[in-house]
């Protein structure tokens, strides 16, 4: 969470909290349009464009918001496709990145006018008519080999192995394709600047060297997503400029002066520092070891408990207090449903608002409703300090509307 949206969100939680119970996730409009600037700026290009990774954030008040600030939309089904178009998107503000995809996507997808990825050759092979521009995806190798959620070339799902590249672009070439670019997603939730931008000239590198083998210009080169945040209080943030700075030097080094546009698809990095997940607590026990029980579950961030992901919890209000460990724990019947083990906090009282920071992107997105805990409301703080209701709370009536009942 940022010091920014810290200190204009904590004075007037208390009231937020009675207007509209907990929990809530709320986000930062001022911080998520200054977030995608200062990423323009960074590259200070002109084609340079960032298409934002709708799956991190995909509610349609944050979508034109960014819209309106410029992006791009990165989709990877035919239901974001839809809201990128709902908010405002047109053709070639769309790029489309999906894996095992069926026909009818990349029909839909093209239908919108989206730059499409090919995860794999095969895939291609089955559109009966190719897009005007096409783009494989390279299948994760050197560096973004080493990330845990992509996989290794040889066991990961997702791309063309580099040695097919070649010829999976030839193919395309000899069905008519006469404009091309490449797609590279190069980690996932990366802190490390210069392992970032290594990866993505990894991406750039392997565009040139097919792009000549070939014989076909590149008109873009897609370095993915997979920025990392700072969700422990002593990370270091990465530095923007330094990644951008790199990824242009490599695109100079690989194709000379001009060169093919740069494209990201960044999601986390854009939204995530922007948003926190307003709870309260509502129990304390103890079983050997320190329970306190939040009003929110899993299902309203499922991250710590999917990867053990770390989440930085406080307690605004309950400074002074004395410091003790707890696990922090939601409500299913699933033990693994806790926001944090063992963390330091401040003696919780029934009542007190706790906040899980950084939830602006694959926070409520990834929510569900097993056990009947159905996903929280989402505000967004505006510039001009209004508070939104963006989506509302789910409720009973949500929860059966796809229910036959009484067939
Ligand atoms: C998830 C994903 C992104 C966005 O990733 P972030 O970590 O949110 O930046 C971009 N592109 C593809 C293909 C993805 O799967």
């Amino acid at each position: 969470m940022s010091a920014e949206f810290a200190e204009r969100l904590l004075p007037r939680l208390p009231d937020l909290v009675a207007d509209y119970g907990t929990p809530f996730h709320i986000y930062d409009a001022r911080g998520i349009v200054a977030t995608h600037e200062a990423m323009v700026r960074a590259f200070g290009d002109p084609s340079y464009r960032q298409y934002f990774a709708v799956k991190a954030l995909p509610n349609l008040n944050v979508l034109a918001l960014l819209r309106a600030a410029g992006s791009g939309f990165d989709c990877s089904s035919p239901v974001e496709v839809r809201l990128a178009e709902t908010a405002g998107a047109q053709a070639g503000d769309i790029v489309f990145t999906a894996n095992n995809t069926a026909l009818s996507e990349y029909r839909a997808a093209r239908a919108a006018g989206a730059l499409i990825t090919f995860d794999d050759r095969s895939f291609a092979e089955k559109v009966d008519e190719l897009p005007e521009t096409v783009a494989f995806r390279i299948s994760p190798t050197g560096l973004a080999a080493g990330c845990a959620l992509m996989g290794d070339a040889a066991h990961s799902k997702f791309g063309v192995p580099v040695r097919e590249l070649a010829d999976a672009y030839a193919d395309a070439v000899a069905r008519g394709a006469r404009r091309f670019g490449i797609h590279g997603m190069t980690c996932a939730n990366e802190l490390d600047t210069g392992r970032a931008a290594r990866a993505a000239a990894d991406v750039i590198r392997h565009g040139a060297r097919v792009a000549e083998a070939v014989g076909i210009e590149l008109e873009y080169v897609n370095v993915g997503g997979g920025l990392g945040i700072p969700y422990h209080e002593d990370d270091k943030p990465i530095d923007f400029t330094a990644y951008a700075q790199e990824i242009l030097a490599a695109r100079e080094e690989f194709f000379g002066p001009g060169g093919p546009r740069i494209l990201t698809e960044i999601g986390r990095y854009v939204t995530g520092p922007h948003g926190v997940l307003v709870t309260r607590v509502i129990n304390r026990c103890r079983k050997g070891h320190e329970i306190v029980g939040l009003d929110a579950s899993m299902s309203s961030l499922m991250r710590p408990a999917m990867y053990g992901a770390y989440h930085h919890i406080s307690l605004p209000y309950a400074e002074g207090r004395e410091i003790g460990r707890f696990d922090v724990v939601g409500a299913l019947c699933e033990n693994l449903d806790k926001f944090a083990v063992d963390r330091e906090l401040p003696e919780p009282r029934d009542g007190d608002i706790a906040l899980i920071h950084d939830t602006g992107a694959h926070g409520h997105a990834m929510g569900f409703t097993y056990n009947g805990r159905l996903r929280p409301a989402e505000l967004m703080l505006t510039d001009g300090g209004d508070v939104v209701e963006i989506r509302r709370a789910e409720t009973y009536d949500d929860y059966i509307a796809t229910v036959r009942w009484g067939v």
